[in-house]
């Protein structure tokens, strides 16, 4: 109750920020985008037992702190989102590699590009084991940030991220983790073990496609200074298991949009077209719909 309570605190708090601070911060844009965005979104529900807030009460990030925080964004030099591959890959997750890059581009709006591959042979045994109770194997994910990742950050890169097959877990008390971003080292890690079997029919393959896209752009969301969202339903929601990860919709509520956009400096709507394009031509019907009736209404007018 008391969660419950501090979230709707918290909501008129994001309401308030979203309402006054937009042009101060984006003084060349005149129009209120972010507030008009406000109509498309729906709060974020409470969590049940068993889900993110639950377990890891959050206070949430209004835009003012974020900007209070002074977040690393991309500069003139550091411009460059950078993925590593980590281990090998079937022909069909090979594809789904692919089709995330394209949509992490269309997200952004930063060039992504891959550093050489990564044999799983360099993580040693102290950063490994199989799950007590199911037995999967994994990889421990701190390991993968500060020890393979670290050394490899290109000077060009605003960020790295990691991409796996193997299930990742970090550390003592987890049982795994989607993915898991260093923030302060603009280093990450995320993986596609817990999406589905892609290969299984036409459904399972977007189902997996779809749920890689949302870990990795979450991940990368992070690397941007965007810590979890406790306002809306929102693509940087925490999530505690793959039911509530489903819950959680592709797109970014306005308070975590008006971030990424004052750290990337791109057009809101040139990025709804983009997403638009893409999510139709992957078959997310649900997520074309909702970028394209913005679109639609034409909310710069
Ligand atoms: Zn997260
Ligand atoms: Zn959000």
């Amino acid at each position: 109750m008391r969660l419950f309570f501090s979230c709707i605190i918290k909501l008129m708090i994001a309401v308030i920020f979203i309402s006054t601070g937009f042009s101060v911060v984006t003084a060349d844009t005149k129009i209120d985008l972010f507030e008009k965005l406000l109509a498309y979104h729906q709060y974020k529900r409470p969590p049940s037992s068993d889900d993110w807030l639950s377990h890891h009460p959050e206070p949430g990030q209004t835009f003012a702190d974020y900007i209070k925080e002074n977040p690393t964004v991309p500069d003139e030099i550091r411009q460059i989102i950078y993925i590593a591959l980590l281990g090998s890959f079937d022909k069909t997750r090979e594809k789904i590699i692919k089709q995330t890059v394209k949509y992490m581009e269309a997200y952004f709006g930063k060039e992504i590009r891959f550093i050489d591959p990564i044999p799983l042979s360099v993580i040693p045994e102290s950063a490994k084991r199989n799950h007590p109770f199911w037995h999967d194997p994994q990889i421990l994910t701190t390991y993968v940030i500060e020890d393979v990742l670290k050394p490899k950050l290109p000077d060009d890169a605003f960020c790295l991220i990691a991409f796996t097959a193997s299930d990742l877990w970090p550390g003592e008390g987890w049982n795994f983790v989607f993915g898991q971003a260093s923030i302060e080292n603009r280093l990450g890690v995320w993986s596609i073990y817990r999406n589905g079997i892609p290969s299984k029919s036409e459904e399972d393959y977007k189902l997996c496609l779809l749920r890689t896209i949302k870990t990795g752009t979450h991940e990368v969301g992070h690397m941007f200074g965007l810590q979890h969202c406790i306002f809306f339903e929102c693509n940087m929601n925490g999530s505690n298991h793959l039911g509530e990860s489903d819950q959680r919709p592709v797109w970014l509520c306005p308070v975590c949009l008006k971030k990424l956009q004052w750290a990337g400096h791109f057009d809101v709507m040139d990025r709804y077209k983009r997403l638009e394009k893409l999510s139709g031509k992957l078959g997310f019907n649900k997520e074309a719909a909702f970028f394209r009736q913005i679109i639609r209404d034409d909310i710069t007018q």
